[in-house]
């Protein structure tokens, strides 16, 4: 069903601002061009938000905020957990769209994005009655409780790499924990998240709890990072960008959470399960095409197994089924933007110019099928430690193999980057595993797996990957404030001034 006042037709996109319950275009009918990425092709023309149309979402934000806050918190999750049901319900659909707009195989949007979009917004669904505040046992005579009140307006500003999931990551706990939402999708794919608020208007959210302003970054995003009226802002992106966010929210003493970028270190000593070792570092690194914060794009190998990993490794790298995204056997699709595959495309001029080899791909596909759209083959190189391609984040299906002889070289090669989200090591020995875990500068570390994330886990990073943490209760406390209250039950207080 469509929401009320906008009719949908079978096989549109919605593509108009999502603001105070309704669809609407934007202040002066600008619009933004998305494209296919597998053919170049326009898929939509999507509302282009100004500042102005930011300052319109606040502003429905902060007026729903004043019943949204009063809602029981069982209500606020029923909603989310209706969403989650209307999500699987919409699978389908949603996982295509998906597929269409960044590129992502549908294999994989059926089988992670839309199934951890649900699974998200159903765990805060959930958590919205579990969350809960404290009691601390201070003086005799008083009682101090704590209370975890929502921030008010938050703004929430995404990229284009897994869109769908993250509108889930930043409306679920923001949602469960009271607050309401201006969200701002990359300008490269809005789609999935606008059909999002569709259905979050359909299932009953009241109007301006969610806006969704599709624009650019450098005058909607500004806006968001600067109102006055927003209260926290929760940015994930590039460490550059996010830097200015940090700066631009100063002014206003906004809250701010990071979530920037990567360059996981994926290390495999001597004693690892080389099978599963080379299947998981291939998803480390190949899944969305690379396109990861928490990719694995730096492979670290004990000499003894260099080269039979890589013997395998590479193998496998150029059997990986390049194609269009929306066949259910492509296991790689494009790149989500032309300028990003260019860019990708440098990184690999620049391997080759610091004289690293290049041991499979480093170049877009042959083929008529990859003319039109932003292929690039999956690529291994052997790279110096100190090269670029082996300390910045590439962003694209492109991993540096170093090799190593200790324990303390491999982890002074993992800890050498200035990133800190997502790290990993392959072994069998138990003691080894604990002890990298706690060695490594990483916000989450897989032992034996690369790349899981559940609702429930802290996600988040170091250093230039940013701080504060997605999901699990510490999200919850990412967007509320604590209240502590103190009641005097029975204390006598000191008379400490006048008379006797
Ligand atoms: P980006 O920083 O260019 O853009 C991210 C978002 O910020 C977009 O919505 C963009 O429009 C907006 N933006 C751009 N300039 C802005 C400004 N001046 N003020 C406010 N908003 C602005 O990043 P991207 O290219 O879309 O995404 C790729 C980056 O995101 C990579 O660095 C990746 O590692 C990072 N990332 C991090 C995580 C994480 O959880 N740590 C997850 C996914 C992606």
């Amino acid at each position: 069903m469509a929401p009320p006042g906008r009719p949908r037709r079978e096989n549109t996109v919605q593509t108009k601002l999502f603001i105070g319950g309704e669809f609407v275009e934007g202040v002066d009918g600008a619009t933004i061009d998305v494209y296919d990425p597998h053919d170049g092709s326009l898929l939509a023309e999507v509302a282009e938000a100004r500042a102005t149309d930011v300052d319109r979402a606040v502003e429905a934000a902060t007026k729903a905020f004043e019943t949204w806050r009063h809602w029981s918190a069982e209500q606020r999750g029923r909603l989310l957990l209706k969403l989650a049901d209307s999500i699987e319900e919409h699978a389908e659909e949603l996982a295509l769209l998906e597929t269409r707009d960044t590129g992502h195989p549908i294999r994989d949007t059926r089988t992670l994005d839309v199934p951890r979009t649900a699974a998200t917004f159903r765990y805060f669904g959930g958590m919205a009655d579990k969350f809960q505040g404290s009691v601390i046992p201070v003086e005799r005579g008083f009682l101090d409780y704590v209370v975890r009140e929502p921030v008010g307006v938050v703004g929430q500003i995404v990229p284009w790499n897994f869109p769908l999931m993250f509108t889930s990551w930043k409306m679920g706990p923001a949602l469960a924990a009271g607050n309401t939402v201006v969200l701002k999708p990359s300008e490269l794919t809005p789609l999935s998240t606008l059909r999002v608020a569709e259905l979050m208007a359909e299932v009953g959210f009241p109007p301006g709890v969610v806006n969704v302003v599709t624009g650019y970054g450098a005058t909607a995003g500004t806006r968001i990072v600067q109102h006055p009226g927003i209260g926290k802002v929760s940015f994930t992106g590039s460490t550059a960008v996010g830097q200015g966010v940090a700066r631009g929210a100063a002014d206003t003493l906004k809250r701010v959470h990071l979530e920037l970028g990567g360059k996981g270190a994926n290390i495999v000593y001597g004693d690892a399960d080389l099978d599963a070792a080379v299947q998981g570092s291939a998803f480390a690194i190949f899944h969305n095409q690379g396109q990861a914060c928490i990719a694995g794009s730096r492979l670290i190998l004990h000499e003894s197994v260099a080269d039979e990993f890589l013997d395998r490794f590479t193998a496998l790298a150029g059997s990986v089924r390049l194609g269009d995204p929306k066949e259910p056997t492509t296991q790689m699709g494009p790149l989500t933007s032309a300028m990003h595959r260019d860019r990708v495309l440098t990184y690999l001029d620049a391997a080759r110019n610091e004289g690293d080899e290049i041991l499979t791909g480093g170049r877009a596909p042959d083929g008529a099928e990859f003319a039109a759209g932003y292929y690039l083959e999956p690529t291994v190189i052997e790279a110096d430690p100190a090269h670029r391609v082996a300390r910045e984040e590439v962003f694209g299906p492109v991993v540096a193999v170093h090799r190593f002889r200790t324990d303390e070289e491999a982890l002074q090669i993992a800890n050498a980057v200035e990133y800190g989200l997502g790290g990993g090591l392959w072994t069998r020995d138990l003691s080894r595993a604990h002890k990298v875990a706690r060695e490594l500068r990483s916000g989450m570390v897989w032992v034996n797996s690369y790349k899981r994330v559940n609702p429930g886990s802290p996600f988040g990073g170091v250093g230039r990957s940013g701080y504060g943490r997605e999901m699990g209760f510490e999200a919850m406390h990412e967007y509320t404030e604590a209240k502590a209250v103190w009641i005097n039950v029975d204390a006598e207080l000191p008379r400490l001034y006048g008379e006797g």
